[in-house]
């Protein structure tokens, strides 16, 4: 933060030095064209006898006054065309500045975050199985430390899947791998899936069948588990995950995930699908992540040419909601 005053200062510094040396200048050469002015009337007054041609004089003097209005014109023309180019670089250099800076915080965040995220399941596995190895437990133990441990790495999985995507495509590297697929059935085993291993939310499922889309089935798993996981993740323990899909209006399919955790406020709601986004500060926030869940899954849904927003749920909770239009649907 020291570190950002201190860039703000000197950028300042060196715009409000830049404008100042304008107006001096600009004063200076208003300041000579008036001295000019001066030394060409006394030369007028010294060659031309205005009594006896004083239509010669008057006409002589006009056009050195003429000149002087015409000088005075340009310079302020051109002051305020330089003002105004100083001005517009100053904002374009400021925003730009401004956004690396927030972008670097972020990545700071993020690189704190996720070596937590990383070490933290690599721990808990490696400490299931060295027990699994050094105790003999019981039958009912050991599907339990199993079942943990599962829980883990499919955790680091989702981790680094969205660790390789974003960086991805960032560099437009990858590439979607449509299909047909049977959303319906998409959706309702990978809700099972995360049902079987998530046991502090009950995740209810309202699933129109046979709905078939064209589209790249290993992301559209991902979109599903990050909007679920992040339910999980904010919502608290032994509340309800809605996840339902609807075709609405006759015209638009719609995926909604629905929680009754915190809800996101309104001035975080664009916000919260930028890459590294976090709400809230890192040292007070109590759930771990990466800011990449909701970016990623924006990606997905706009290749996959549909948009996501998301609203309140009612009467608490955050809703999730993805549109598509009809044309990328092929319900059977
Ligand atoms: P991560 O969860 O790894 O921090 P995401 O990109 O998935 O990153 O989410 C960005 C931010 O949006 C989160 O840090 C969190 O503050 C907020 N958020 C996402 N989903 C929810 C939710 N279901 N309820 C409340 N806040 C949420």
């Amino acid at each position: 933060m020291e570190g950002r005053g201190g860039i703000h200062f000197v950028y300042l510094f060196v715009l409000a030095y830049t404008i100042l040396a304008l107006v001096w200048w600009g004063v200076l050469l208003f300041n000579q064209s008036e001295q000019i002015t001066r030394f060409e009337v006394q030369n007028l007054v010294l060659r031309t006898d205005s009594i006896a041609h004083p239509i010669e004089f008057h006409q002589e003097l006009q056009r050195i006054e003429a000149t002087e209005e015409r000088r005075s014109v340009m310079f302020f023309g051109e002051g305020l065309i330089f003002l105004a180019i100083i001005l517009l670089g100053g904002f374009f250099v400021y925003r730009s500045i401004w956004k690396q800076m927030r972008l670097s915080q972020q990545q700071q965040n993020f690189m704190m975050a996720v070596t937590h995220e990383l070490k933290s399941p690599i721990a808990a596995a490696k400490l299931n199985l060295e027990t699994l190895r050094k105790h003999r437990l019981d039958e009912e133990k050991r599907l339990k430390l199993l079942d943990n441990t599962i829980r883990e790495t499919n955790r680091l999985d989702q981790l680094c899947n969205n660790i390789l995507l974003a960086s991805q495509m960032e560099g437009q590297r990858y590439q979607l791998f449509r299909e047909d697929i049977d959303f319906s059935s998409l959706l309702e085993t990978g809700i099972r899936e995360m049902q079987s291993r998530i046991t502090t939310h009950t995740i209810q499922a309202h699933i129109l069948p046979d709905v078939w889309v064209n589209g790249d089935k290993f992301m559209l798993q991902i979109l599903l588990s990050n909007l679920v996981e992040n339910a999980v993740k904010y919502a608290p323990k032994h509340t309800v995950i809605n996840v339902s899909l609807a075709e609405c209006n006759g015209s638009t399919l719609k995926l909604k995930v629905t929680d009754e955790g915190p809800g996101i406020p309104a001035d975080e709601r664009e916000r919260i699908f930028l890459k590294f986004y976090r709400i809230g500060n890192e040292n007070t926030r109590k759930a771990k992540g990466s800011g990449l869940g909701l970016f990623l899954s924006r990606k997905i849904v706009q290749q996959h040419g549909g948009t996501i927003v998301v609203k309140d749920n009612v009467p608490a909770g955050a809703s999730f909601e993805i549109t598509w239009p009809v044309y990328s649907i092929q319900s059977v």
